[in-house]
């Protein structure tokens, strides 16, 4: 490779790495290498496959750790099952995923492409060692022994079925999979078709659209990459110390001749001794001549390495994932080269200017202040969460003053309801107010069944006796109670004296 000058640089910020100038992919046969950072990647990658594939199978308490039920329009999260009605649970939930993503993004950069993304996780973990281990190194598919190709491509169908099969059984549960998919696929289409279409999609993924996810597809790198500031970790090049690079053999070699050159002036004779002709008095030692090349020995590993291409000592760009295996490459090359590791790190751009790197800044703090109040939030209203959740509609009949049943002297109103049942069976409620209240509820049936998932409207009559009134207004709160007079959800409302 020649030495690469400012004039050969390609347009990196204009042109993506893994396209030619006629606007044709190129084929990214990114090698592996090993050092540190691979070494604890492939360490989180062992739990991290586990959990990608095993979660739509796990249970708690009878109900899945993770499904979304897009049929029956229910989510469920840790066992706990989430219906249409808790919006406002999804609401805190995207919040908090935004402002901490901006956090980890502001700390950390793109920690989350290169470490836990299941795209990188699986195609750096999975597909692309198996795909070096077969065909015998990095190579296109397209262009090796047709044998290894098949061979390859053979391991590649059976791990996209495999994570078809957890990709399916998300959606529509592990039970249903089990029947549908696995013991009678025939019978049900749809199932089997949407487990046909991931498993197609899976394996054009991994198999051939891979780096395009990340650099074309993906709107959460762009997103990220714009939120980085020059105290967000990155994986950087030090150009300070790397550059000019240089061949290890030209750059000796330039030292080498910008010595004789030196030695050859009349004023370098006379500090070198070199051209001092015998008999003269003995010469000075040599001085030790500054260096005429950075670190950067121009091997071409880290670009090599790159799952993207992107030559990373151009700067931090848009296609890098920060997955850290140009920081392995160099890492080695330095060890050879007998040079301290580093040259290609984690640093913000503060700590490469030689500045300290803050981590509090007022962005960081304003984040983690507003997660940790939504999770507090979130705590909150999970821990009030009940199965019936109580909505009062809007009164649309005046009350009166008129004596209930036994003759007492009581104000009549009559109170719309929403009854929504958030849990994943029938309930039977009947509407309350407090006992203290001495109050009267008549409504068309004494139980009301609200379906699994389901929303009913009611309008009790109430009966409030008038001496409970200490002003034209009250509020009362409205139970929904069960058979056994257990409290299933509650809610207040305000009811007016004529
Ligand atoms: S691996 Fe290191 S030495 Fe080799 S080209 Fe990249 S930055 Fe330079
Ligand atoms: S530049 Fe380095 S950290 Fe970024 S994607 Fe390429 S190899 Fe990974």
């Amino acid at each position: 490779m020649a030495d690469t000058t400012p004039n050969e640089k390609p347009d990196y910020k204009s042109v993506l790495a893994s396209v030619d100038k006629e606007g044709r992919r190129r084929w990214v046969e990114a090698r592996i290498v090993w050092g540190r950072w691979r070494r604890w990647r492939s360490a989180l990658a062992i739990p991290l496959i586990a959990f990608y594939c095993a979660i739509p199978f796990v249970m708690i308490g009878g109900k899945p750790a993770f499904q979304l039920d897009i049929a029956t329009r229910k989510f469920y999260l840790a066992g706990v099952v989430f219906w249409p009605q808790d919006l406002t649970y999804f609401v805190i939930l995207a919040l908090l995923g935004i402002v901490g993503t901006l956090l980890t993004v502001a700390l950390l950069g793109r920690v989350f492409c290169g470490w836990f993304c299941p795209h990188n996780v699986f195609l750096e973990m999975v597909f692309r060692p198996v795909e070096h281990l077969i065909l015998g190194g990095p190579g296109n598919p397209g262009k090796t022994p047709a044998w290894r190709a098949a061979l390859m491509w053979f391991v590649f169908v059976l791990i996209a079925g495999g994570l078809a099969n957890a990709g399916t059984a998300i959606f529509i549960g592990a039970d249903a999979f089990h029947a549908y998919v696995l013991l009678d696929w025939a019978a049900h289409p749809y199932a089997t078709g949407f487990w046909g279409i991931l498993f197609v999609c899976i394996l054009f993924n991994f198999g051939w659209f891979r780096d395009q996810t990340c650099t074309i597809v993906c709107p959460y790198g762009r997103f990220q990459t714009a939120m980085l500031d020059s105290h967000t970790l990155t994986v950087a090049y030090d150009a300070k110390r790397g550059e000019p690079r240089g061949h290890l053999a030209r750059a000796d070699a330039r030292a080498a001749s910008s010595f004789e050159l030196r030695a050859s002036s009349p004023q370098a004779t006379a500090e070198t001794g070199v051209g001092v002709v015998a008999g003269s008095p003995p010469p000075p030692a040599p001085r030790p001549q500054p260096q005429s090349h950075g670190d950067c020995i121009d091997c071409g590993l880290c670009v090599r390495v790159c799952p993207t291409a992107i030559d990373i000592r151009n700067g931090n760009q848009l296609e890098c994932i920060h997955c850290a295996a140009c920081i392995d490459a160099c890492d080695g090359i330095m060890d050879k080269v007998g040079k301290p590791r580093g040259l290609i790190r984690y640093a913000s751009e503060e700590q490469l200017a030689g500045r300290k790197r803050q981590i509090l800044r007022p962005r960081t703090i304003l984040y983690a202040v507003v997660s940790v109040v939504l999770v507090g939030v979130l705590i909150y209203r999970l821990q009030g969460r009940t199965d019936l959740l109580i909505a009062p509609l809007r009164q649309t009949a005046v009350p009166v003053r008129e004596a209930d049943p036994a003759g007492r002297d009581c104000v009549r109103a009559a109170l719309p309801l929403s009854l929504v049942n958030r849990s994943d069976r029938d309930l039977r409620v009947a509407i309350h107010l407090p006992d203290a209240l001495e109050a009267r509820v008549v409504m068309s049936q004494e139980f009301l069944t609200v379906p699994a998932g389901g929303r009913i409207t009611a309008t009790p009559i109430v009966f409030i006796p008038r001496g409970s009134f200490s002003t034209r207004h009250l509020d009362v709160a409205l139970e929904g109670r069960d058979e056994a007079g257990t409290v299933l959800g509650m809610a207040m409302t305000a009811v007016r004296a004529p």
